[in-house]
Order: structure tokens, then C-alpha cells, then sequence
């Protein structure tokens, strides 16, 4: 579906930026990649670029030829994502603090055992 989409966008490639970045579709209102977010809730995350680079772990580069805006609904839904991603963070933070050691250890057995599934 996405490909077909993409596919007759690139016959007209100025209108490849007018896209979404997450979703590749057209909206009234988009939001510019480099915009300021609203609440900083981490030190070096102060544009949409940073936050969606914390919850994808991929490098976002910035391309003339690539969308640079996002649409309101995948911005929500990045809000969204981050913020559990942080809630995780910060649990998870506070346990390995707590169980120390052990949590660390019976983390790693969980993981081999989640790799060798
Ligand atoms: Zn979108």
C-alpha cells in the first residue's frame, strides 16, 4: 500500500516533502520536524527531530529530499510513544536501583533466554 503510494508521489518529487515523515500522507496541518516541542522533559530533546530519534533509534537526517514535517496524528502518537518509552526508563530505573545486583543478573539470564527463543 505504502509503496504504491510512494510510487505516485515520485512522479511529482516537490510534493515528497509535503508528506509526512511517519506515515507518508498528506495533511492540512503539519508540523515542521525542527519545530520546538512543548514540554522538554529531557535534557538535549528540544525539537520533534530529537524526539523521534529517541523512539525509533534511528538517525534522522535532515534532506532537502525527505519529508520534514509529521502529521498531528503520528505527532500524537510519537508524544505518546515517548512518554512510555521515559515511564519505562524511569521504573526501570528505580528497580535496578532497588534489587540492585540480583535485578541486573536475573535480567541478563531473561534476555539470553528471550535471544534463544
Ligand atoms: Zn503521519
Amino acid at each position: 500500500m505504502m509503496n504504491t503510494k510512494i510510487t505516485s508521489y515520485i512522479k511529482d518529487l516537490s510534493s515528497i516533502e509535503n508528506l509526512c515523515r511517519v506515515c507518508l500522507t498528506e495533511s492540512k496541518t503539519m508540523y515542521k520536524l525542527d519545530s520546538q516541542i512543548e514540554e522538554q522533559l529531557e535534557e538535549n530533546i528540544s525539537n520533534i527531530y530529537h524526539v523521534l530519534y529517541r523512539v525509533t533509534c534511528r538517525e534522522i537526517i535532515s534532506d532537502d529530499r525527505y519529508p520534514s514535517n509529521i502529521c498531528p496524528m503520528c505527532l500524537g502518537l510519537l508524544n505518546i510513544s515517548y512518554k512510555f518509552k521515559l515511564q519505562f526508563e524511569e521504573s526501570h530505573k528505580t528497580l535496578t536501583e532497588y534489587f540492585g545486583e540480583y535485578s541486573t543478573k536475573k535480567q541478563e539470564q531473561e534476555s539470553v533466554f528471550l535471544y534463544r527463543a
